[in-house]
């Protein structure tokens, strides 16, 4: 543009110039052409190198930004930086440093153009020795981290020396030698580097973190995981000879007075439900351990809901409610693996059992809510659950306050069943019965 106006101008001034003194004299003619060609040479050449700088600053600019849109550590991106650098010419060794935790020395990152290894053995700098403003000069002799690549080109290289910044502070150094002057001996670009670089090294010290965080919380849900499983485990052993005992001080109560029999059947009670906490806690670290992989198949629902039935009749009968079963003749088929649906459905019906009280109503059904999937509802006539809390009750070791005196629990037995239903690819989540009492849906996959 700027060629095109003084063009233009010149032009202009030489036609009125030529004009004026046309005729008059010839050798003057002939010097201000001569002088209106040079001008235009001097203003060609200064817009070229202009256009020139422009467009080699925008490419750096790209290589800056693509850098930062790729998240990587601060080792990658440093020799994802110079890597770009290089293959765009600019410099022909480079290194950065990068500074440590606060304000710890700067250690060479990475390097090319160097001898091989010298990166392992490169020493470290204080912060103090990175200037605030990107530099360019022709040291005499080379600074030490120039030193081992100064030879190669030519004992006195040009120098780019400039600091990384994240915001105010100075977070490392680029170092780019150069046989010749380059491109880097535009201070826009210079600047433009120690902006874009420092950003993107930030970017990497969040990444890290953010990578740090992440493994530390693993390892802590790991050795957790493992805790509660060994724990379960090593309550379960005695537990079941505890419960063995219990049972056979049962069988024998005909011999007992009324108070051994109360005491028997409170220790029965109190082992009953220590092995439902274990049993819980162990299906617990099940779910969420990584082991647990569904092996889905196509099944028939039906079968699983009537198996499912009969394991939970002689409680119900136990508590003289009344079961309601409402499933289809025919087989139903699902795609889901049956072990875990089944698993699901006991916790379900167990609870219904459970809160409902003695004499109430519990149902189950199953029926194709479309092409795609099937719905497993398992109602009761029992206190239900408040609006506001059926959500919460599938976060482990939630209970209702209302209802969590009445009927012991551990407050497991929904989060494992949301967790299993998740595998599955499915949905759970609870609702109001037609009584008022409690709802649970369960929408899986139909067979295709
Ligand atoms: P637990 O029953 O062992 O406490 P769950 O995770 O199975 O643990 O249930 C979480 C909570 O949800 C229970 O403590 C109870 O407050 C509520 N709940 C679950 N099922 C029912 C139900 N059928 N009727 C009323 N409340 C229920």
């Amino acid at each position: 543009m700027a060629l095109i106006v003084a063009t233009a101008v010149l032009v202009g001034v030489h036609a009125a110039a030529s004009y004026a003194i046309a005729e008059r004299l010839d050798h003057a003619q002939l010097a201000l052409d001569a002088g209106f060609a040079l001008v235009l040479l001097i203003v060609a050449g200064w817009s070229l190198a202009r256009l020139r700088g422009d467009r080699e600053r925008a490419a750096v600019e790209g290589l800056l930004l693509d850098l930062l849109s790729t998240p990587r550590n601060i080792k990658d991106t440093a020799t994802e930086a110079l890597r770009l650098l290089a293959d765009h010419g600019i410099g022909d060794a480079a290194v950065v440093a990068i500074a440590g935790e606060g304000d710890g020395p700067i250690q060479p990152t990475a390097a090319t153009g160097y001898p091989r290894g010298w990166l392992d053995t490169a020493p470290a700098a204080g912060l103090e020795a990175v200037g605030a403003a990107p530099q360019w000069h022709r040291p005499k002799p080379a600074p030490p981290w120039v030193e081992p690549v100064a030879q190669r080109l030519g004992g006195r290289p040009w120098i780019a020396q400039i600091p990384l910044r994240s915001g105010t502070d100075t977070i490392g150094l680029l170092i780019v030698s150069l046989r010749r002057p380059g491109i880097l001996a535009h201070a826009g670009l210079r600047e433009l580097i120690a902006t874009h670089l420092g950003a993107a090294f930030d970017h990497a010290a969040l990444y890290e973190a953010a990578y740090r965080r992440e493994r530390d919380l693993e390892e802590m849900e790991t050795r957790r995981r493992d805790f509660m499983a060994s724990l379960s485990h090593e309550i379960r052993t005695p537990l079941t000879s505890i419960q063995a005992f219990a049972d056979l001080l049962r069988l024998d109560q005909g011999s007992m007075d009324d108070t051994a029999r109360e005491m028997v059947a409170s220790l029965s009670g109190g082992v009953d439900r220590l092995s439902a906490l274990v049993n819980d806690l162990i299906d617990l670290g099940r779910t969420s351990s990584v082991e647990l992989a569904a092996e889905p198949r196509d099944v028939d629902v039906v079968t699983i809901l009537r198996d499912a039935e009969a394991t939970l009749r002689p409680s119900v009968m136990l508590r003289e409610q009344t079961f309601v079963l409402d499933i289809p003749n025919e087989p139903l088929r699902v795609h889901v693996d049956p072990r875990l649906l089944e698993q699901v459905i006991l916790n379900l019906l167990s609870n219904a059992n459970r809160y409902t009280p003695a004499g109430g109503v519990i149902g189950l059904s199953a029926f194709p809510l479309d092409d795609a999937t099937v719905r497993i509802e398992v109602c009761d006539s029992g206190p239900g659950i408040p609006p506001e809390e059926r959500e919460h009750i599938f976060e482990p070791y939630y209970r209702v306050r209302e209802t969590e005196r009445a009927v012991p629990g551990s407050g497991l037995g929904l989060a494992v069943a949301r967790r299993l239903i998740d595998v599955c690819g499915g949905r759970i989540w609870a609702d109001q019965s037609d009584t008022g009492g409690a709802r649970f849906c369960v929408d899986i996959r139909a067979s295709v």
